[in-house]
């Protein structure tokens, strides 16, 4: 299996340094090929404009994802964001391994999504989205640690669900271009744990990788199930065929 890994912790040191430490080490050593994308290391430029390209389709008027498709169709991507898709199209499966910040992405992280992600056809568009998208066949997941504990992200909590907290990430942004997306791995509050219990979550974490192709997955609708206005024909159709409720959906 070919795992591409987006890194994105200002500290090498930190849990999140460990923890992709411990998913390189593991995969490479079982025979799997892994590529990693150190953000911070790289002083990967987050701000998306004019930058991400070497073509211009517009230069009065700035609109993304026109310079986008034209890119696409130009091979008018800048050199950086090219090589950020290279490895996307690469790999069998992305690993986002982030911090929890502010309840989303970290900003450098954000930044890789806003400009790496391109439309016109190239990561999504032209109709090629959802369960038709780009890199359908491929899998995807978001490995964050997070500063409260876990009862904070029950569905109960102070915090909310923390699936609902991921929705955009997972949904919006993995499944959106065509990913199949695993469960997350979330360690919760690895500052106020023991060494053992982090020690735990790090084997837990390399065995995860191990079964990444196998592990288990998030279901949502295919576009079929949407009318023409991308709202769901039959929520309880939905859910019978996922074998719960479709997740964000709201009676
Ligand atoms: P670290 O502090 O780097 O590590 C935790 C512990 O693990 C340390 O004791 C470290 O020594 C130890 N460690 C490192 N390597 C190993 C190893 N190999 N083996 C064993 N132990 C090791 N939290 C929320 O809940 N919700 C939010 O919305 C939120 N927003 C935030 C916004 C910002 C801007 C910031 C800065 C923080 C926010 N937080 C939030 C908290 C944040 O999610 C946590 O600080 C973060 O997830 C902790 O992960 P870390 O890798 O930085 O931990």
């Amino acid at each position: 299996m070919r795992v591409f890994i987006v890194h994105a912790h200002p500290e090498p040191k930190s849990f999140n340094g460990a923890m992709t430490q411990a998913a390189i080490e593991a995969l490479t050593a079982a025979g799997h090929e892994v590529a990693v994308s150190d953000l911070y290391a790289m002083g990967f430029n987050a701000v998306s404009d004019r930058c991400n390209f070497t073509t211009t389709h517009d230069p009065h008027y700035y609109r993304q994802e026109s310079e986008e498709s034209y890119a696409a169709a130009h091979d008018g991507f800048s050199s950086d964001i090219q090589a950020e898709m290279d490895k996307l199209f690469w790999c069998d499966a992305l690993i986002l391994q982030f911090p929890l910040w502010w309840f989303g992405l970290p900003a450098i992280l954000k930044g890789w999504v806003d400009r790496v992600f391109a439309s016109g056809g190239k990561v999504y568009g032209n109709g090629k989205w959802f369960d038709r998208g780009v890199l359908a066949g491929k899998r995807a997941m978001c490995s964050t640690t997070i500063g409260g504990q876990s009862p904070m992200y029950s569905a109960r909590g102070l915090s909310g669900p923390i699936s609902t907290i991921l929705f955009p990430i997972n949904h919006g942004m993995l499944y959106f271009t065509g990913f199949t997306v695993v469960e997350p791995f979330i360690v919760y509050a690895p500052r106020r744990v023991s060494d053992e219990v982090r020690a735990a979550y790090l084997a837990r974490y390399r065995d995860r990788m191990l079964g990444l192709a196998t592990a288990p997955t998030i279901s949502y609708p295919k576009l079929d199930d949407y009318d023409e206005q991308f709202v769901l024909k039959s929520p309880k159709a939905a859910e019978s065929q996922l074998g719960h409720a479709p997740e964000g959906w709201r009676a």
